[in-house]
């Protein structure tokens, strides 16, 4: 740490603190997260460790990049590239949403990010605007894998997922113990429509308030998800939100375009077996049209190269 000079916070997480720091010999700015002691606290722990082997595993443009980890007085210390802001901070400058061109500029990015991820078999588990870092050239990268974790074989269940509420999908907020990828693109679908207006779109006070917004836009959960819902023992005694009258995403938000509004509609499928795949997003009309994509792309390749 001494050969970094200390520019002050940049974020406070859950798990410890992110300082902005100056390399004082070369001079190169990074961003260090240090976690809380980590002999103490073994979640802690874990979740340090496992956002180190992730993001020693994950390299890609639109990753954050880890640059160098050390542990001193019970500690870890993770050295990343520092990126000039959030997308919360870009979302709270613009209480409207971004302009149609940003917003796909950097939902095609965060979509390469996950799309990389899910090809890696690892599910970042929470995407969200505080975790969307953007660079001065308006480079998008995904940061925060404390959370992620490699995909569980067939009979292996997840049991430690705490995650931002606003983001989650039907399927974790009912307790369902076997998810996967599709939690990511349900996160996406939430995160379009926030860069699109500058609201969030399923802004729940309570696990069952959650449920309600989502209930109330697209309709009763699946009967699976129902079932988990009744079995599980936080919701002991209540009733499951059900709606009678629903406000579909288009009559909430008729500004919205028919492509980018088709992009969210299927991320947010109430059935985690019926949402798209990150993949399959990124050749969606929406990012395709005007040949925005391929201009993109080539827009990337210049970038490393230089
Ligand atoms: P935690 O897991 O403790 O929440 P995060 O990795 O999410 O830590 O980082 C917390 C905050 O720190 C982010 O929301 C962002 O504001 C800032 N931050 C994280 N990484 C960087 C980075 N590489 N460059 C600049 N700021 C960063």
């Amino acid at each position: 740490m001494e050969s970094y000079e200390s520019l002050g916070p940049v974020g406070e997480g859950s798990y410890g603190t992110v300082l902005k720091c100056r390399h004082r010999e070369s001079g190169r700015l990074v961003a260090i997260k240090k976690f809380m002691d980590s002999d103490e606290d073994k979640t802690v722990k874990k979740i340090a460790l496992r956002e180190i082997k992730l993001l020693r595993q994950l390299r890609h443009d639109n990753l954050v990049n880890l640059l160098m980890v050390w542990k001193r007085r019970r500690r870890w210390y993770l050295v990343f590239e520092f990126v000039d802001r959030t997308l919360l901070e870009d979302l709270e400058q613009n209480p409207n949403g971004l302009d149609l061109n940003t917003c796909r500029q950097y939902m095609f990015q965060i979509l390469r990010a996950a799309t990389f991820c899910h090809q890696q078999n690892v599910i970042h588990r929470d995407i969200k605007p505080e975790n969307i870092l953007i660079s001065q050239e308006g480079v998008v990268k995904l940061c925060d894998f404390g959370f992620a974790r490699t995909i569980a074989s067939p009979s292996e269940v997840y049991t430690d997922y705490v995650a931002t509420r606003w983001y989650r999908a039907p399927e974790l907020l009912v307790g369902d113990i076997k998810y996967g990828k599709p939690v990511d693109v349900w996160a996406l679908g939430c995160l379009l429509i926030e860069v699109l207006t500058g609201q969030p779109l399923f802004p729940g006070d309570s696990d069952l308030d959650q449920i309600y917004h989502i209930v109330k836009c697209f309709g009763n959960l699946v009967t699976h998800h129902q079932e988990l819902f009744y079995r599980n023992p936080i919701f002991s005694g209540v009733k499951l939100p059900e709606s009678s009258s629903t406000v579909p995403l288009q009559q909430r938000f008729p500004s919205i375009t028919q492509n980018a509004l088709d992009v969210a509609q299927r991320c947010l499928d109430m059935d985690p077996e019926g949402r798209a795949q990150c993949s399959e997003l990124l050749d969606h009309l929406f990012f395709t049209q005007d040949s925005f994509h391929i201009r993109n792309r080539k827009m990337d390749g210049r970038r490393r190269s230089e």
